[in-house]
C-alpha cells in the first residue's frame, strides 16, 4: 500500500471525551469515527486491524472444526417469543417494526436463529456433531456505551454454536473451543486469562470467559497461585435488572462521569455514611434500580456505577429487614454478614431490591445471591467472590487469590438443552427415538479485541501493535522523495522487494517532513520502520528501527531482510 493513495488522517490533539488510552489512540490514529453513541465507522486504517483479528479468529475456528455461515441481523419477534427472550432480554434488545407492523429485533446474539436453523436442517444423529460460526455485526442497546468500540452498541462478534446428541459430546466440544480460544489470544499476542464465569442472560451451565488483562478493564478477575482456579468477580452486570432510562438529574451527573471511584468518593458524593467494615452494599435508587455494587477497601476498591440516575433519598436497612420484605429465609442473600447494612430507598425500591435479589435466582441470573446446592446444582467450584481480597484462600482450598482487572474478549457456554428444548430442536438417535439437542455457544468480541490490544500495548508515542494485529508490519519511510528521484526509486524498489517477499509493507511516499512521518508511524503503531534517505543510499544502508526500540540501526539490505523475515 502506498500512503499517498490511502486515507490516513491522524491528529495530535487529545480527544476531550475519550477516557481510555485505546479510545484516545484509535481516534488520534483515525481508526474509528463516531457516528452516534456507541456506533462507529471503521476507517480504512481501522478496518485493516479489524480484518487481522478476524483472520486469526476465522483460521482457528476452522482449525477447531467449525464451519462458517452467515445469519441475518434482523430477526423476527416470533423466534424470540419461543425462548421467552423477547421480554427477558431486556433493554439491550433493539426492537424494530416494518411497514406491515411486523416486529423484529436487531440480533444482539444468535441462539434463536441458529437453533431454528438446526431444527430445520438436522434430523439424524448422523449429522452430529455440528459446529458453525459467523463473524457478524451485533447490536446491543447498552445503557452506557463508552470507551469507543470497547463497549459499543454496534460491534463485530464472532459467534459459534455447536450441536450434539449427548452432554458428553457437548463437553468435549466445549473444551475443544476453549483450547481454540487460547490459541487465538496467543496468536494475537495478548496477555490473557480464562476464568470461570457467571452464565449471565444467556443461561446454561458451564461457562468461561477470556479476559485480556488491563488495569482499565471493567471486570475484576481472581485466580489462585496454587491451582488452575480462576473466576470472574464481576457480578454487577448480572445483578442489574433491565430498566427504562429516566432523565439524569444534575446532582448525579457528577457521580456518573468517572467510570470508577472509590467507595469513599461515592459515599461522600451521595452523603452515605460508609462504615469501613462494610465491604459490599447495594444502592437502590428512587426509581427502583440497583445503582451500584460497592466493594471493600482493597484491590476491589472500585465501584461499578450502572444506573445512577434518579437517585433519591435513602435510608439504611438491615439485611433482616430486607429478608422480611422479601419473605426470604436467612441465607438467601448468600454468604454475607447478617449485620451488614444494605442501602435501601423507600418501599418502591425495596420492591426493586426484591427483584434484584430474587432475580438472582431466576433463569439467567445465576451466581448472584444464589444458594448453591439449594437453588441450583453445585458446580465444581463456584464461590461468591464479591468480598474476596487478594491474599484470601482460594475457594478450591489450593493456594491464595490474586486479583486483577480484565477486559472480557471471549465467552464460552455450555447451554445444554435450554434453547433446543424451548424451540423443539431434536434429531432421531440410533434407535429412531427423538432426542433434544445439546448445544454450546462461543463468542468473541472481534472489535473489542482491537481496543483491548491497545490498552495492553501502547506508549506515549502511540500504539504498539503485536505483529499479528498491525495494519502493516513494515513502514518504508522515504525522505524527500519529491526532490530526490534516486531516493524515491530506491524506496520503490525496496517496497516491491518486500512485497515480493510476502512482507506486508506500507510505503510512506506522502513527502512529509521526517518528524511528522515518524510520529505518524509511531502513533499508528507499525512494528518495523525502514528509512530510505540520500545518506543511507551513499552508505549502502537502510535506517531500521523496531517500534519497541529506542535507537535505530543502519542495516545493509541482507541484514534488513533477515530482520524482517
Ligand atoms: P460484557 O460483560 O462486556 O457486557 P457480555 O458478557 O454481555 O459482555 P457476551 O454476550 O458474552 O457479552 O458476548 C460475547 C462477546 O462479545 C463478549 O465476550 C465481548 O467480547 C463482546 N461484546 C459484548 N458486548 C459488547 C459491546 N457492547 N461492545 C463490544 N463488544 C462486546
Ligand atoms: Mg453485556
Ligand atoms: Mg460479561
Ligand atoms: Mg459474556
Amino acid at each position: 500500500m502506498r500512503l499517498s493513495q490511502f486515507h490516513l488522517n491522524t491528529s495530535k490533539e487529545t480527544p476531550a471525551d475519550a477516557e481510555l488510552p485505546s479510545h484516545r489512540l484509535m481516534l488520534r490514529a483515525g481508526m474509528i469515527r463516531k457516528l452516534a453513541a456507541g456506533i462507529y465507522t471503521w476507517s480504512p486504517l481501522g478496518l485493516r486491524v479489524l480484518r487481522r483479528v478476524e483472520a486469526v479468529v476465522r483460521e482457528e475456528m476452522q482449525r477447531a472444526g467449525a464451519v462458517e455461515m452467515l445469519m441475518p441481523s434482523i430477526q423476527p419477534r416470533e423466534l424470540w417469543e419461543e425462548t421467552g427472550r423477547w421480554e427477558k432480554f431486556g433493554g439491550q434488545l433493539l426492537k424494530l417494526r416494518d411497514r406491515k407492523e411486523a416486529e423484529f429485533a436487531y440480533g444482539p446474539t444468535h441462539e434463536e436463529v441458529v437453533t431454528d436453523f438446526a431444527r430445520n436442517e438436522l434430523s439424524s444423529y448422523r449429522q452430529l456433531p455440528l459446529a458453525v460460526f459467523q463473524i457478524q455485526t451485533k447490536f446491543r442497546d447498552e445503557i452506557r456505551p463508552r470507551f469507543g468500540v470497547m463497549r459499543a452498541r454496534e460491534f463485530l462478534m464472532k459467534d459459534a454454536y455447536s450441536f450434539h446428541l449427548t452432554a458428553e459430546d457437548l463437553d468435549r466440544e466445549y473444551w475443544n473451543m476453549y483450547a481454540a480460544y487460547g490459541r487465538i489470544f496467543e496468536r494475537l499476542g495478548l496477555r490473557f486469562r480464562a476464568v470461570l464465569a457467571d452464565t449471565g442472560a444467556i443461561g446454561g451451565s458451564a461457562s468461561h470467559e477470556f479476559h485480556v488483562l488491563a488495569d482499565s478493564g471493567e471486570d475484576a478477575i481472581a485466580w489462585s497461585d496454587g491451582s488452575d482456579y480462576a473466576a470472574n468477580v464481576e457480578l454487577a452486570e448480572a445483578l442489574a435488572p433491565a430498566a427504562p432510562r429516566p432523565a439524569a438529574t444534575e446532582s448525579l451527573r457528577e457521580v456518573e462521569t468517572p467510570a470508577q471511584r472509590t467507595c469513599e468518593d461515592v459515599a461522600a458524593l451521595l452523603g452515605i455514611p460508609l462504615a469501613r467494615t462494610v465491604k459490599s452494599l447495594a444502592l437502590v435508587g428512587e426509581q427502583g434500580f440497583v445503582l451500584a455494587l460497592l466493594r471493600g477497601d482493597h484491590a476491589l476498591n472500585e465501584i461499578k456505577l450502572r444506573k445512577v440516575e434518579g437517585l433519591g433519598e435513602y435510608r439504611m436497612a438491615t439485611e433482616a429487614e430486607i429478608l422480611e420484605h422479601l419473605g426470604a429465609a436467612p441465607g438467601f442473600l448468600g454468604p454475607v454478614n447478617p449485620a451488614r447494612p444494605l442501602q435501601v430507598v423507600a418501599d418502591r425500591a425495596v420492591a426493586a431490591m426484591a427483584d434484584f435479589v430474587v432475580g438472582a435466582n431466576r433463569d439467567g441470573y445465576h451466581l448472584a445471591g444464589v444458594n448453591w446446592g439449594r437453588d441450583l446444582p453445585e458446580p465444581a467450584v463456584v464461590a461468591d467472590l464479591r468480598n474476596a481480597e487478594a491474599g484470601d484462600p482460594s475457594p478450591d482450598g489450593k493456594g491464595t487469590l490474586a486479583i486483577a482487572r480484565g477486559i472480557e474478549v471471549g465467552h464460552v457456554f455450555q447451554l445444554g438443552q435450554k434453547y433446543a428444548e424451548a424451540m423443539g430442536a431434536t434429531v432421531l438417535d440410533e434407535q429412531g427415538k427423538a432426542r433434544v439437542l445439546h448445544m454450546g455457544c462461543y463468542g468473541i468480541g472481534v472489535s473489542r479485541i482491537v481496543a483491548a490490544a491497545i490498552e495492553q500495548n501502547h506508549d506515549e508515542a502511540g500504539i504498539r501493535w503485536p505483529e499479528a494485529m498491525a495494519p502493516w508490519r513494515v513502514a518504508v519511510c522515504v525522505i524527500n522523495p519529491k526532490n530526490d528521484p534516486a531516493v524515491a526509486a530506491a524506496a520503490e524498489s525496496l517496497y516491491s522487494e518486500l512485497a515480493a517477499a510476502g512482507i506486508d509493507t506500507v510505503l510512506d511516499d506522502r513527502g512529509l517532513r521526517p518528524g511528522q512521518m515518524f510520529a505518524d508511524m509511531e502513533l499508528v503503531g507499525i512494528p518495523h520502520r525502514v528509512v530510505v534517505s540520500a545518506r543511507g543510499l551513499e552508505n549502502g544502508t537502510y535506517e531500521y528501527r523496531s517500534r519497541s526500540a529506542d535507537e535505530s540501526e543502519a542495516l545493509e539490505r541482507a541484514a534488513l531482510f533477515a530482520r524482517l523475515a
